[in-house]
């Protein structure tokens, strides 16, 4: 397969060129600043750099996009990629509003388009394990479940992150958006509403750092969630509560496939193994077997629309310090 990359960017140096790779040649780079543009295709091995996208949908050999760019961008990219009938990854969060993630989604069905989106977290050994261990009954009914994501951003990924929230900054679009899919992926509910609270905890300028919120699922279960940019020795972790045990996921919110799986019931504590597969290679194979037929993307556009959904109704949570209600555009 050939690929093209829009967005010189760091998650595809560190780990989307090589999943990519995995499945034929990254072909271009698009990047806003030729200069730019031409030392990372150089960097990275790319064949072309180019400041046009059109001049990369207009090549025909080009099957498959990978969308990276500052979230902004994301809409226009991808609805030009699809008008060229070229499949996409886009990355989270889709778009800025929910409209534009569903328009997206809408505009790839019509002409049959794989469209996915690259929530990387479903596709760890670690996640499927722990919705294996839920969906088996290993732990009865679902009661709760607590997502711990507070991470320490390194300082390379601190740019437009924490100060400029008209390309998408801020801690709920770029984390709290991940936790959304993982509790939709875990527990197979949409969330319901949200109440939340959001602060400034010593990184963020003009955007938020940090968040907490609680969520309300279909079946009566909670969420409780914690994003944070700012927490150097936090740790993570994923728990999910039910009627008949408990799981203990440690160390499970991250790009590697690591940490651990304990579940304890009245039995005792059992620790679970899980497959330590690349997350984003894996992400990547299931997309290329979705655009031979076989099967769907780990996440898929509609999977970003109802992740971005619940991340924007925390968001609107926090401001406005009440419980609102998930919107996920009809
Ligand atoms: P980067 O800041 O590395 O890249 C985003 C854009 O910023 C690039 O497209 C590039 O613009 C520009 N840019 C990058 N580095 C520089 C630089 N040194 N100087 C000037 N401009 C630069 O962002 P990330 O890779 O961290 O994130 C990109 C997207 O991927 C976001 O949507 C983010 O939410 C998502 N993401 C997803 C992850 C996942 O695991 N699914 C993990 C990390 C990010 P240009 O292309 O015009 O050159």
């Amino acid at each position: 397969m050939h690929w093209a990359l829009v967005g010189a960017s760091t998650i595809a140096a560190e780990h989307m060129i090589r999943a990519l790779r995995r499945h034929g040649e990254v072909d271009w780079v698009v990047s806003g600043d030729a200069v730019r543009g031409r030392d990372y295709a150089a960097r990275h091995g790319i064949a072309q750099a180019t400041t046009d996208l059109a001049e990369v949908l207009a090549d025909p050999g080009v099957e498959a996009v990978y969308i990276s760019t500052t979230n902004e961008k994301h809409r226009d990219q991808a609805l030009a990629t699809i008008a060229a009938g070229k499949h996409v990854i886009c990355e989270k969060p889709l778009a800025m509003s929910v409209a534009d993630a569903v328009g997206m989604v809408a505009a790839a069905k019509a002409p049959g388009l794989v469209f996915a989106t690259n929530h990387h977290l479903r596709c760890s050994g670690s996640h499927r394990t722990v919705r294996r261990l839920v969906a088996e009954g290993r732990i009865g009914r679902v009661l709760s479940l607590r997502v711990h994501h507070a991470v320490f951003l390194p300082p390379h990924l601190q740019g437009w992150r924490i100060d400029n929230p008209g390309v998408g900054g801020g801690v709920i679009p770029d984390i709290t958006v991940h936790d959304a899919d993982c509790v939709r992926f875990l527990t197979g509910e949409d969330p319901v509403s949200v109440v939340a609270q959001a602060g400034v905890s010593g990184m963020g300028q003009g955007v938020e750092d940090s968040v907490m919120s609680v969520w309300t699922l279909p079946s009566g279960a909670m969420v409780s969630s914690h994003e944070s940019f700012t927490h150097r020795f936090a740790g993570t972790g994923l728990e999910v509560h039910g009627t008949e045990g408990s799981i203990f996921a440690r160390g499970v919110m991250t790009q590697a496939p690591v940490g651990e799986i304990a579940l304890v019931t009245a039995k005792g504590t059992e620790a679970v193994p899980f497959p330590g597969d690349d997350l984003y290679a894996v992400a990547v194979d299931e997309f290329v077997a979705a655009v031979e037929g076989r099967g769907r993307p780990a996440a898929d556009g509609v999977d970003g629309v109802k992740s971005l959904a619940v991340a924007l109704a925390v968001r609107e949570a926090a401001a406005s310090g009440r419980r609102c209600d998930v919107d996920y555009g009809g």
